[in-house]
């Protein structure tokens, strides 16, 4: 949803440059219907069967837009306290809420039992202890899938592996029969799905496929020793177009490809965070300086890799246009931050026109880890948050100041 119109970028019907003279830059900006757009297109290929979509928050935990989802249907998929906190105040029903993580603490735990989540994604047996220990305290039958780690390697950076074998992730798949077992026979636990997460940014349904098979033959024998499962998690892990070059599967592929693994009988809970806000958002920036050094064009902005870190830890692409469309040479631009850091960059080696001082640029496709993997490191304010829906932009987060930058100190 973002296009020149008269040489001039624009979101939905908003341009940046209006954006960026109303709320300053860098700012971190959102289309509202690109946002509802790829939720209902999982909705959409959920509808043969039953179930839940559940946007995975940490990807982007703003308030106003995990409302915005939960008010379309979506349910949530967390990782944490605070984030089941977000979800709850966002208007999440917590029977659509899912609680993952290697290392839920009992406080966690507690909590999420008495928000009465939908379920645990169990991911070890010490954790299955303590749930079941703390839903005995609460008088309270914890609901759990345990997580397998099918060991398959999907083609992604290490980082954002987490379905393989080696990786901290889930209860290895030898182990999982056996888990199930356990689980049954405790008191306060109820295990009513399986889930799978393999890992982000994956462009090919075939690692999908691989791992749901796995999932299938182990769901049969966990049935076949008497244990219903009512759902069939598969969790998130679609990856984006970053490029422009590198078309990803749309859900409804992904999706007929695991109900035809599983038959549509089941309930099938999804766990989408990347492929729901990655291609709505976008971290618009401005030209501070200009520098050659060595044979290198530098262009310095006011973002920085405190406020979009994935090009630093993942070596991620993210496309990077000018605002205003410009016939001006082309040269070989490496595009980067303030930050002392040689690491602070948004895109190196990128073939983008010659830009005076003061011009904008768009790092495409920021939505997802991108303002939620932000912080305040070299001393620099948060950013602001914008959503536009048709004409109008409202301001979702405030910039943050110096003064809030000392706010938990003592
Ligand atoms: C991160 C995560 C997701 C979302 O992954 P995306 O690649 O953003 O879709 C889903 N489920 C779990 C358990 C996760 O940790």
């Amino acid at each position: 949803m973002i296009k020149y119109i008269n040489n001039e970028l624009h979101i939905e019907k908003v341009s940046f440059s209006s954006i960026a003279e109303k709320y300053g830059t860098a700012a971190y900006v959102y289309s509202k219907n690109q946002i509802i757009n790829n939720l209902h297109a999982y909705q959409k290929a959920l509808k043969p069967a039953d179930g839940l979509i559940c946007f995975a928050c940490k990807t982007n935990s703003n308030g106003q837009i995990l409302k915005l989802l939960a008010k379309h249907g979506a349910g949530a998929d967390t990782v944490s306290g605070g984030e089941i906190f977000r979800a709850l105040r966002a208007g999440f029903d917590p029977s659509k809420i899912v609680f993952a993580g290697v290392g839920k603490t009992a406080e966690e735990i507690e909590y999420a039992l008495k928000a009465k989540i939908l379920m645990f994604n169990v991911e070890s047996f010490e954790e299955l202890e303590v749930i079941n220990k703390i839903a005995g305290r609460l008088k309270v039958k914890a609901k759990i899938a345990f997580r397998i780690n099918p060991n398959v390697d999907p083609d992604t950076h290490s980082y954002i592996v987490t379905g393989k074998k080696g990786t901290k992730f889930g209860i290895p798949y030898e182990e999982a029969f056996e888990a199930y077992l356990i689980a049954s026979k405790m008191k306060n636990i109820i295990p009513v799905s399986i889930h799978t997460h393999i890992g982000s940014q994956i462009t090919d349904v075939a690692p999908f496929k691989l791992a749901a098979k796995k999932i299938k033959k182990l769901a049969d024998d966990i049935e076949n020793a008497g244990i219903k499962l009512e759902y069939i998690n598969c969790g998130g892990g679609l990856g984006i177009d970053y490029s422009g070059e590198d078309p990803a599967p749309k859900p409804k592929r992904l999706m007929d490809e695991i109900f035809s693994i599983f038959g549509k009988g089941k309930k099938f809970i999804f766990e989408p965070g990347r492929s729901i806000i990655g291609n709505a958002g976008h971290l618009l920036a401005k030209v501070i300086y200009r520098k050659i050094s060595g044979d290198k064009n530098f262009l310095i902005t006011d973002a920085a890799m405190n406020d979009l870190i994935r090009p630093t830890l993942y070596e991620a692409y993210h496309d990077i246009v000018p605002v205003k469309k410009t016939n001006a040479k082309k040269v070989k631009t490496d595009v980067v931050g303030p930050i002392c850091e040689s690491g602070d960059f948004m895109g190196k080696d990128r073939m983008l026109p010659v830009l005076d001082q003061g011009e904008l640029l768009l790092v495409k496709c920021a939505g997802a880890y991108g303002a939620a993997m932000s912080s305040e490191y070299n001393s620099r304010p948060l950013l602001p948050e914008i959503l536009v829906d048709g004409n109008k932009a409202a301001l979702i987060r405030k910039r943050a100041t110096y003064e809030s930058l000392l706010l938990n100190e003592i």
